[in-house]
């Protein structure tokens, strides 16, 4: 049985997290901390989750539990989960991170601490995203430069980054396949008389609004045509059994940091 510690577990994805590792075979919740002023603290996490009771209370500090666990399953924010990273480096435990808006810098500590450790990153932990990673690749490869692309991501009213980690990593993505670079290219929305769109540009658009869980779309538009390539997450259970599924492969592998590409063996 994995043992599982869940970081950020009154969150949204934390929640879910806990929820859905209930109703899976093979892993269990042995653990869940929180921020440390957070007012369920030392309530009963399958109860903050909606389960009822499971014997295991919400902790305001990972080190108090981290010999409880194999893997720890963290949707918090960057600077949180490099916390965990730091707590995990080195003890054995390995990690699976879904938080997203990490900068370059934090990117680079991330990388360093995975030397001592096993960790899964993913801005997006959907089987169905990582196949579009894949696809969008193929698709920018094949119709090259004589194709647009616009990259179109909507989410709910409370998410605090934008664009979300999934269209930066889209535009990543087709932007390498095409040989370019996004940090040239980019274009975050646009107002005013900016002129005709130079061929080169990704275009990147967030809409923020609701409760939309997470659509991503890709439109590569040419003269006549254009195809658009959609995911749209109907709920956050896909992303939790996506950590999951990482979790339970991550704890096999050698030190070192891996994506859900790694995980799904899309590479
Ligand atoms: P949320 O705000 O509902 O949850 C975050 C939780 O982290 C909160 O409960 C907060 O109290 C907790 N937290 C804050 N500081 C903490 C600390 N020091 N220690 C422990 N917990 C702490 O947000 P959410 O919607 O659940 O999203 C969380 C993150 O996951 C975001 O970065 C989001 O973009 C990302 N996300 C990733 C995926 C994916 O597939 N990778 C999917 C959905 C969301």
């Amino acid at each position: 049985m994995i043992r599982a510690i869940v970081v950020g577990a009154a969150g949204r994805m934390g929640g879910t997290v806990v929820r859905t590792i209930h109703e899976t075979d093979g892993i269990e919740v042995k653990g869940a901390v929180e921020r440390p002023d957070h007012p369920l603290l030392d309530h009963d996490v399958g109860q903050v989750a909606g389960l009822g009771e499971i014997g295991i209370p919400l902790m305001g500090d990972l080190e108090r539990v981290i010999e409880k666990g194999d893997v720890v399953i963290d949707f918090t924010s960057p600077a949180v989960s490099m916390r965990s990273l730091e707590v995990t480096s080195g003890s054995g435990v390995a990690a699976v991170i879904g938080s997203t808006g990490f900068n370059p810098q934090q990117m680079e500590r991330v990388a360093q601490l995975a030397r001592k450790t096993r960790c899964v990153l993913s801005p997006n932990m959907s089987v169905g995203v990582n196949v579009m990673f894949t696809l969008a690749a193929e698709i920018a490869r094949i119709l090259g430069d004589e194709y647009d692309v616009e990259i179109l991501e909507a989410h709910h009213r409370f998410k605090k980054d934008s664009p979300s980690g999934t269209a930066m990593k889209l535009g990543e993505i087709v932007a390498s396949a095409l040989n370019r670079d996004l940090d040239d290219v980019g274009v975050f929305g646009r107002k005013g008389v900016v002129g005709e769109r130079k061929s080169q540009e990704i275009g990147m658009q967030a809409i923020r609004a609701g409760d939309i869980v997470g659509d991503h779309t890709v439109i590569f538009g040419g003269l006549g045509e254009r195809l658009e390539l959609t995911h749209r997450a109907h709920s956050r259970e896909n992303f939790a059994r996506g950590a999951i599924k990482a979790a339970k492969w991550v704890i096999t592998q050698p030190n070192g940091l891996y994506d859900m590409g790694d995980v799904l063996g899309l590479k």
